[in-house]
């Protein structure tokens, strides 16, 4: 049997184990998805821990991910955002971060084209893999974030990008393509961290966000007939390419898709 996990504090509302173990079910795979919540300063005891016990790969969320980026070799983008969510057990543990896969192929299943000018707000761990990603694909990206220094340090990293506050938000968006909220602002609440008039039909917005999947700023974005992608997409496409980088086979994504919006 092989194992698969995912270390983070808490994980007892994750939704990755039904999502991980739909795909095995939907592939025949005789393999489990377990949660951990090891000690703060533990981190590299737990990966030799699990190349030693042969898991296959685990998941890093919250507070672990720069640490695990500290612990293991990680590959050139998981470098460049500085943190980790899946290390894959190969000849030795190597870092990736899907979170910058799953913002990329969360526009790419709406088929919203990745080019132009984007705006992503938000500078912590989601900020960072989508700015990257989007700069990947080509796109010139602004930074907007509550504290301005986050966002210049970040946008200094980043090709192409600029930086600025939450205020600059109507102006930084009035010719921008995409946008990506990466801040927490409308989970589990009605807020939204950019003001209605500054939305327009050109935008395809993902909301980071996935509690409630229609936040405010979706629902904002639907008024104005800008394309919306809700939060769930990009967790499932982490998951999809974190999958894939386990296993080597494509992501049962039906199977996948079906067992995280039901436990959402
Ligand atoms: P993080 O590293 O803690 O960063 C939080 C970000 O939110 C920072 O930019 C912070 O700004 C901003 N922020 C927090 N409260 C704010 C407020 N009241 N007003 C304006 N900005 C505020 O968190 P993260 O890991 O990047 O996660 C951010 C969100 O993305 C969370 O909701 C998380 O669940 C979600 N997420 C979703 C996925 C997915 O697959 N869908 C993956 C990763 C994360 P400051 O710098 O000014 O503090």
């Amino acid at each position: 049997m092989q194992v698969f996990g995912l270390i983070g504090n808490p994980v007892g509302h994750s939704v990755s184990p039904p999502m991980h173990e739909a795909a095995y079910e939907a592939c025949g795979m005789d393999a489990r998805y377990v949660t951990f919540e090891p000690d703060p300063g533990s981190i590299e005891r737990v990966v030799d821990g699990a190349d030693a016990l042969g898991i296959t790969g685990l998941n890093v969320t919250i507070p672990f991910k720069e640490d695990v980026a500290a612990a293991v070799d990680t590959d050139p983008l998981a470098e460049r955002i500085g943190a980790v969510n899946t290390v894959a057990f190969v000849d030795g543990p190597t870092g990736y971060n899907t979170d910058a896969a799953g913002v990329v192929r969360a526009f790419g299943h709406h088929g919203v084209s990745l080019s132009g000018r984007a705006v992503v707000v938000g500078a912590g761990g989601a900020g960072r893999a989508a700015a990257f990603a989007l700069a990947d694909e080509g796109m010139d990206v602004h930074i907007a974030n509550r504290t301005v220094e986050r966002a210049e340090a970040l946008a200094a990293a980043v090709p192409n990008a600029s930086s600025g506050g939450l205020d600059g938000l109507p102006a930084a968006l009035s010719d921008a393509d995409v946008l990506v909220n990466a801040t927490s602002v409308g989970m589990e609440s009605d807020e939204t961290p950019v003001p209605k008039r500054a939305l327009h039909a050109g935008l395809a917005v993902l909301d980071a966000v996935y509690a409630p999947l229609e936040t405010r700023l979706l629902s904002d974005a639907a008024a104005v007939g800008a394309t919306t992608i809700d939060g769930a997409w990009m967790l499932l496409f982490q998951g999809v390419e974190a999958f894939e980088r386990w296993t080597g086979r494509d992501a049962p994504i039906d199977a996948m898709n079906g067992a995280l919006r039901d436990a959402l």
